[in-house]
């Protein structure tokens, strides 16, 4: 039987290491973040319809970063290729692979984790790769297996590009000689296997920094003070979600062939903290 609500626990407590899938979560309905950090309820139902083939392309993603991951690292390409072993996989493949050999990265560190104070709290983030190029400019790589190319301005919009540039330049000075990275050194870019000529780019400014530092320093604060994680008021996000049947928010998953660009980078993605998982 189901915990009832009354039954969650309601309280974070310090030092609570936030990422940005948690913030995203909490920014997106308070009840999925207790759900899913508080109560540490595991994933009650499929989240999209055909679950199969939404399972596929998840694992497929996370293939990729992985493949990704061992490039970057010097493993043989040939001895990779081979893995590249479906449709989807052997197009992203080829598609990193041309992307890759137009890149000039500086020095690359792949699977880097960065984490700083963040209030009484903490914040960590696991990158894709940050590469510091010769000019003292430094490049946050994100990779995305997304069906859909999302607009902009929601990746603008997504917590993931504010923390990650934000924790850059609060944590990487050993990157630097020791010196931190002025904001105006640092670009994001989110770059999508299907659709390798058009990423994302996000250059960054000391204005924004201050601007996100602050904001995430007290988001933080706000969701330690929480004692009560209310429900979403929009239901569009319960249709995609794993708590939908705990929430009596529907018992049927959303379809994937449905979904929008919004639910998709809500609900289909993809981080690194999953890699782990993929052993080759
Ligand atoms: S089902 Fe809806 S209300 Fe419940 S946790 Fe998910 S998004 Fe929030």
């Amino acid at each position: 039987m189901q915990p009832s609500p009354f039954h969650l626990k309601s309280q974070i407590q310090p030092p609570y290491t936030f990422s940005q899938s948690s913030l995203q979560d909490y920014a997106d309905c308070p009840r999925r973040f207790q759900l899913r950090y508080i109560e540490q309820l595991a994933w009650p139902a499929v989240e999209t319809e055909p679950a199969l083939e939404n399972e596929r392309r998840q694992q497929e993603g996370l293939i990729f970063h992985r493949l990704v991951q061992q490039h970057l690292l010097g493993l043989p390409t040939e001895n990779l290729a081979r893995l590249a072993n479906t449709p989807d996989l052997s197009r992203w493949w080829k598609n990193w692979q041309d992307f890759r050999s137009l890149q000039d990265f500086g020095s690359l560190y792949p699977e880097l984790t960065l984490s700083a104070p963040l209030g009484e709290h903490r914040l960590l983030a696991k990158y894709d790769l940050v590469a510091v190029r010769p000019a003292k400019k430094v490049v946050i790589y994100d990779w995305k297996t997304y069906r859909k190319r999302p607009r902009d301005e929601w990746m603008a919009a997504r917590l993931q590009t504010r923390v990650y540039r934000a924790l850059l330049v609060q944590a990487s000075a050993h990157l630097n000689n020791g010196q931190a990275f002025a904001p105006e050194q640092v670009e994001m870019i989110y770059w999508y296997a299907d659709f390798p000529v058009e990423p994302t780019r996000f250059p960054y400014t000391a204005v924004q920094y201050k601007r996100d530092w602050e904001a995430l320093t007290r988001l933080a604060a706000e969701i330690s003070a929480r004692r009560e994680f209310p429900l979403t008021g929009d239901e569009k996000k319960c249709a995609y979600c794993p708590y939908r049947s705990y929430c009596e928010r529907g018992a049927q998953a959303g379809l994937l062939d449905e979904m929008g660009d919004e639910a998709e980078l809500e609900n289909i993605e993809v981080n690194f903290e999953q890699i782990q998982e993929i052993e080759f």
